[in-house]
């Protein structure tokens, strides 16, 4: 098991200031933790710099504008708070965490008087979000018995801390059974996502991957759809029937802490994984992007 992420050295960004890592803390009672009042961004650091942190940020502040909430600081702020603790924190390769969460000031429902807070922390264990053994053998996933929400149901577009319940309860269902994540159809049956990834499909020279009208269409996602594009794939964004799972050749997750990860089943669909698959190739060039875009 991995150190808890309360109890580790290091600094974190705070409304302003960097404060030792041990004393970043809110009061039990706010709204963020008691009904999700928070929105949040997950972003990876290469050599020292963050991959795509402008538009993080955008996602963060856009996110936090969703769900009616002003974020106090300038996007250049978050952007420069970003790297000095990445710096602070003498990281290289890491993982980033804003989070943005209504505090302890009011405590009913009403968002009127309630105050704003931001955190950053940053984190250089999550070398590989899922094992690496996991990784390279690609993941098994189980369909989730949980579905992503109607439009007019969650804040899709927004990276809010409320609908991630449902990514929880999947993920907790895929891990009881013995599997590395779920894989989450929509509200019309339709592929949606992974827990906490996109999804994308191939077979033979076409890539598929569902269309992000009721989950959040990732920054990793739309990456890969360049470098897809690039090397002059065929890419198809389109509603992916339940039942059309088995008739592709590969599969994979794509996402800031996932990277591309080879899906190796999805129930009892098994795909081609392994070092002469297209999925490695993307895998290859996404690391050079990642690594080589300073
Ligand atoms: N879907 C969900 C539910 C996620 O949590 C993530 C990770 N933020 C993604 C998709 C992928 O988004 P990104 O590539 O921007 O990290």
């Amino acid at each position: 098991m991995s150190k808890s992420f309360s109890n580790r050295d290091g600094w974190i960004w705070m409304n302003g200031e960097f404060i030792p890592w041990k004393n970043a803390n809110s009061h039990i009672i706010n709204q963020g933790l008691h009904y999700a009042s928070a929105v949040f961004e997950g972003e990876r650091a290469y050599k020292g710099k963050i991959f795509k942190s402008k538009e993080h940020t955008d996602r963060l502040f856009k996110s936090a504008k969703i769900i009616g909430i002003k974020i106090p600081y300038t996007e250049s702020e978050i952007i420069k708070a970003k790297d000095d603790l990445i710096q602070k924190m003498d990281f290289k390769d890491c993982y980033v965490r804003p989070i943005v969460w209504r505090g302890s000031q009011q405590m009913g429902l009403s968002t009127k008087d309630a105050d704003v807070n931001v955190a950053i922390a940053a984190w250089d264990d999550w070398a590989t979000y899922f094992k690496i053994e996991d990784r390279l053998a690609g993941l098994k996933l189980i369909t989730s018995p949980w579905k992503r929400p109607a439009p007019d149901t969650a804040p899709y577009e927004a990276k809010a801390s409320g609908p991630y319940i449902i990514c929880t309860m999947s993920k907790q269902f895929a891990e009881e059974k013995g599997y590395n994540d779920a894989l989450m159809l929509d509200y019309r049956g339709y592929v949606a996502e992974g827990t906490g990834a996109n999804i994308f499909f191939i077979n033979e020279k076409n890539i598929y991957t569902p269309i992000p009208d009721c989950f959040l269409n990732g920054i990793t996602r739309q990456t890969v759809i360049e470098l897809i594009n690039e090397k002059g794939f065929n890419l198809i964004e389109k509603h992916i029937q339940f039942n059309e799972i088995n008739t592709f050749d590969e599969a994979f997750l794509t996402g800031t802490a996932a990277e591309i990860t080879p899906i190796r089943s999805i129930d009892t669909t098994e795909y081609n994984v392994g070092n002469n698959t297209i999925t490695f190739d993307l895998m290859n060039d996404f690391t050079s992007l990642v690594n080589s875009s300073l």
